[in-house]
This record gives structure tokens, C-alpha cells and sequence, in this order.
């Protein structure tokens, strides 16, 4: 018999999936891992484990523990999963913005959520700081401890990857690889899995792929953190600083990202290769298709699909959302996004 002895194990080992239309488009073989096939539906899985385990082993996390955390949402719903399958209760900080198929399911998996409006992190009141009081104060009175686990800070964020996910694309892979790519929403996997490969291949050119609005796409390409003017309707990816975190990315270069271009590459993958994805993977994978095009045709690039898109229906697949931004959606998603409970 095989089998995972618990939910916690079965975090991670996910497919790599060929992009078909991508792959075409460039003469190279373009790969996603498919990070939406974790228990919790996205790649902030591994960072909930890597958070929690290597919290435990320091002596940072108790049974009964508190695990307190500023998120996206994807983390929190990792964090949740790993928690309850360890008897820890979880609460999770969200900006309001977040879909509301996000916080549902974070209900549903147990966390308590705190909504938190979107303001810069200038701002004291910015989510990521709400988050930081309200672990310190809860530590005076939880009795069995409280984890804030601290993703932009906590290198454990990084090395999930750096000791996962970047191993499983080498072997995956057989090392034949010479491109890496993904957005940055912490850098956890950006850093993880740029530093293994790195060291496995200094010539496989690693790359980040930034929306518009944020830090990132200036730091790597020019080595300076600067937000490019715009803003995005992705979610989970944006940074506007540097943090400890993507200090330790060993990246060569960027690639800026249109919410066009990326929603058009998630429309496409539904329609034509039966892939649901989120919009971070959308910029994931039309950066991944800039750096093919700059590598040149024979080569093998690999991105990361990050999510589900059932978790933005209310979103990217709802063609009056879609037309509130301005952005395309084709004809088709009318008649399939009728779908009524
Ligand atoms: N895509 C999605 C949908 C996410 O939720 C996140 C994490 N917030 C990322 C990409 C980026 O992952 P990381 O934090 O490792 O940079």
C-alpha cells in the first residue's frame, strides 16, 4: 500500500503540465507546475507547512497553539489546512479586497478572519501590521503561544521551495532546464526556487514576472526597487519593497506583465487546454512566454501555475466584473459563467 499518512503530506510532488499554446508560440517547451493541485488549491501551501513544521521543531508552536497571520488569502487557507490536521487554531488578516471565494473557503477550513481594508503598508493600518499587533497582543493571553508567521519576514517561506519545489523541478525536469520565471507575492517562491536551481545550474537564466504597480519588475531588471505606475487586478502577487525574503532570490532578470496579457493567457488555457487558473498565473505564464522569446526556440522554461480559478469566479470568470476594469473576456465566458446555485 502507498499512501500519505495525513494531509500534511501530501503537500507538494505536483505535475508539471506542457502549455500547449505557449509552447507553440515560441518554438520552447513551456512547463507549469501545477501548484493548484495542493490540498489548499495553490502554491502557498508549502509555505504553510515549511511556517508551521519548522516552527514546531524550534519550540515556537505548542499543541493548542495560535497560529495569527496578514494574508492574500492563499497562505491563510495553507496555514488553516496545515493547522487543523495539528490541532492549532488559525487567524487570518485579509485586505477586504480579496474575493470572496477566498474567504469563504477560509472560513469553511476553520480560520477566523479579520477584514482589513486595502491600504499602502505606509499605512499603520495596513493589513500586515494589523496582523503583527494582533499576534502580540494575543500572546498575553493565549496559554498555549502564539505563531505569527510572518511570511514577507520568515525564511521558512522560502526555503518550502528552496527545499521543495526547485527539487522537484530539477528532477522533474532531469535538469534539462534553462528558464525559470514566476510573480512575486512575498518572493517565497521566486527565492526558494531560483536559489536551488541556481546552485544545481548557474545558466539556467531565472527571471521575475511583476504586474504593473509594483517593485519588483524595477529591482531585477535594474537593481533598484521602484513601483512602475499602473495597477492590477491579480491578486496575491504585487510587492512594492524589499524584503528578507527576496533578499535571498538569485534572479537575473524581469519581465513587466499587462492584466491584459495576463487574462487573455487564462481565458486562452481554459478554452483550449481545459486549465482553470488563476490571474497571478496569467502573469506567470505570459512572462514566462517574454522569456522563451528572448532565450530563443528549443529551450525549456518553467513557471508556476499558482492557484485555481475556481477561487476568482466571481472575478476573472464574471464578464461583469471584467468589463467594470476594462478588461477583455471573450464572447464564450457569458453563457458559461451563468452558472447558478
Ligand atoms: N499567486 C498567488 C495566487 C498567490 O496567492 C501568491 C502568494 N500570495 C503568489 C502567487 C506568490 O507567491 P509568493 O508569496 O511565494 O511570492
Amino acid at each position: 500500500m502507498a499512501f500519505n499518512t495525513d494531509v500534511i503530506e501530501a503537500i507538494g510532488n505536483t505535475p508539471l503540465i506542457k502549455l500547449k499554446r505557449a509552447s507553440e508560440l515560441t518554438g520552447c517547451t513551456i512547463l507549469g507546475k501545477a501548484e493548484f493541485m495542493n490540498p489548499g488549491q495553490s502554491v502557498k501551501d508549502r509555505a504553510g507547512k515549511w511556517m508551521i513544521l519548522e516552527a514546531e521543531k524550534r519550540g515556537d508552536l505548542k499543541p493548542g497553539g495560535l497560529v495569527v497571520e496578514s494574508t492574500a488569502g492563499n497562505t491563510g487557507i495553507g496555514l488553516a489546512v496545515v493547522a487543523s490536521a495539528r490541532g492549532y487554531r488559525t487567524i487570518i488578516v485579509i485586505p477586504d479586497t480579496q474575493s470572496k471565494e477566498k474567504k469563504d473557503f477560509l472560513r469553511l477550513c476553520g480560520a477566523e478572519l479579520i477584514e482589513s481594508p486595502q491600504l499602502p503598508y505606509s499605512n499603520p493600518n495596513n493589513y500586515q501590521h494589523v496582523g503583527r499587533r494582533l499576534a502580540d497582543q494575543l500572546r498575553k493571553t493565549e496559554p498555549n503561544g502564539v505563531l505569527f508567521a510572518d511570511q514577507w519576514n520568515n525564511l521558512d517561506n522560502a526555503k518550502a521551495h528552496y527545499e521543495s519545489t526547485g527539487p522537484e523541478i530539477w528532477q522533474q525536469t532531469g535538469g534539462k532546464i534553462d528558464g525559470f520565471i514566476c510573480s512575486v507575492g512575498t518572493g517565497g517562491t521566486l527565492a526558494g526556487a531560483s536559489r536551488y536551481l541556481k546552485e544545481k545550474n548557474k545558466d539556467i537564466v531565472t527571471a521575475c514576472a511583476d504586474p504593473h504597480g509594483f517593485a519588483m519588475y524595477e529591482l531585477f531588471k535594474n537593481g533598484q526597487a521602484k513601483s512602475t505606475p499602473g495597477d492590477s487586478i491579480t491578486e496575491g502577487i504585487g510587492l512594492g519593497r524589499v524584503t528578507p525574503v527576496v533578499e535571498t532570490a538569485k534572479v537575473d532578470t524581469a519581465f513587466l506583465v499587462s492584466d491584459e496579457e495576463a487574462v487573455t493567457v487564462i481565458y486562452e488555457l481554459l478554452e483550449h487546454e481545459g486549465l482553470c487558473l488563476g490571474g497571478s498565473t496569467g502573469v506567470n505564464i505570459a512572462g514566462a512566454i517574454q522569456l522563451a522569446k528572448q532565450l530563443g526556440p528549443g529551450k525549456t522554461i518553467v513557471t508556476i501555475l499558482a492557484d485555481s480559478g475556481s477561487r476568482y469566479l466571481s472575478k476573472l470568470f464574471n464578464p461583469e466584473f471584467m468589463r467594470s476594469k476594462n478588461l477583455p473576456a471573450p464572447e464564450w465566458l457569458e453563457k458559461r459563467s451563468k452558472i447558478q446555485l
